[in-house]
């Protein structure tokens, strides 16, 4: 594939901008890729890996850049944009990949230089792993990468975007940065708040001992544990920069939650089998579309306990 950009600049240096940094070099689409990360640890390590080149500031790392990448928690966004803001090159194109949108709209847009384009975005690929070694650069292969893109934005800037998003395997879809918000609140929000609620409530469970839970995980807790254990900074800025949507889906669940607990109370099996297959169909839905295997336990080899 061609070079899209000349030069990309990663600002902050995790799971996503190492992904990115993986997933443009395997397919040259910059011809140079700079980046950034607040902590000396991190960019050491990024060093060390030879992820990018690495600066000592995100003035340097950003000047001549043509597309700059916030990859920071959606928290620090504003912050991180307000400091480079003086030093983007004119025409230069800025793009985030945080998890929720119009928060993220509102710190950094008042931050843009006239003649620079912001188009906010979204990958919806993860792992629980964060840091400079986690990043693969088949992250994004076959996921979907959302645009929500302000009515003003220039056509040519998000176009090129595109290209370089679909040339890293990806699928592009443009939504409104609040239906976004609420959309990501159902499909990935609240169900991270119900897998670390659920961990938080094996954990306190004093009946089970801890080695007892841990020893019989049983396929739905283990994969809350999975879910559990991503990235505490990013989670916690998920939820309080998309409060309202996560509130919403969260007042519903608890009245889905309440009708099948009565279900159960009053032994309607009726209601439970009738509930049970139209959430499976939904599961069904997933897979047709790509977005999950349909290997038994999610595809997972079974391991062998190692011997001691
Ligand atoms: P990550 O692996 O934890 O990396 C975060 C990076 O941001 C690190 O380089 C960190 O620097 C830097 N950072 C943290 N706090 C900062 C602050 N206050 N100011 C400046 N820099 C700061 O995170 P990630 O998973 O790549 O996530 C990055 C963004 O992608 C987040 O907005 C997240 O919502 C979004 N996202 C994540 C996923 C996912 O599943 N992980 C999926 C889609 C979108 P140091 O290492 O120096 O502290």
């Amino acid at each position: 594939m061609s070079v899209i950009y000349d030069r990309v600049a990663l600002i902050g240096l995790g799971l996503i901008a190492g992904s990115m940094a993986h997933a443009m070099r395997e397919h040259g689409l910059a011809a140079e890729i700079t980046g950034y990360a607040r902590s000396a640890a991190t960019r050491e390590t990024a060093r060390d890996i030879g992820l990018c080149t690495v600066f000592d500031s995100a003035a340097e790392a950003v000047a001549g850049a043509d597309l700059v990448v916030l990859a920071v928690p959606v928290g620090a966004m504003g912050e991180v944009m307000a400091e480079i803001a003086p030093h983007l090159a004119p025409g230069a194109t800025i793009t985030d990949v945080g998890s929720v949108k119009q928060s993220v709209i509102d710190a950094v847009a008042p931050h843009v230089p006239p003649g620079v384009h912001f188009i906010p975005g979204h990958p919806l690929a993860g792992t629980e792993h964060s840091g400079p070694r986690a990043g693969f650069a088949t992250l994004f292969r076959n996921r979907w990468w959302l645009l929500t893109p302000l009515p003003d934005a220039d056509p040519d800037a998000i176009a090129r975007l595109d290209r370089l998003i679909t040339a890293m395997g990806a699928k592009t879809d443009r939504m409104e940065a609040g239906h976004h918000d609420l959309v990501l609140a159902v499909t990935s929000h609240a169900p991270h708040l119900i897998a670390y609620t659920m961990v938080g409530v094996a954990d306190h469970l004093r009946r089970v001992t801890d080695e007892e839970v841990i020893q019989y995980s049983a396929a739905g807790f283990r994969d809350f544990t999975r879910i559990a254990a991503s990235d505490p900074t990013m989670w916690r800025d998920v939820f309080l920069h998309n409060r309202e949507a996560t509130l919403d889906i969260l007042g519903r669940f608890t009245e889905e939650l309440f009708v099948l607990q009565r279900a159960i109370r009053m032994g309607d099996g009726q209601h439970l089998h009738d509930y049970f297959t139209r959430t499976r169909a939904i599961r069904r839905g997933i897979i047709e579309a790509g977005q999950d295997t349909g290997a038994p336990d999610f595809g997972r080899t079974p391991q062998a306990k190692p011997v001691t």
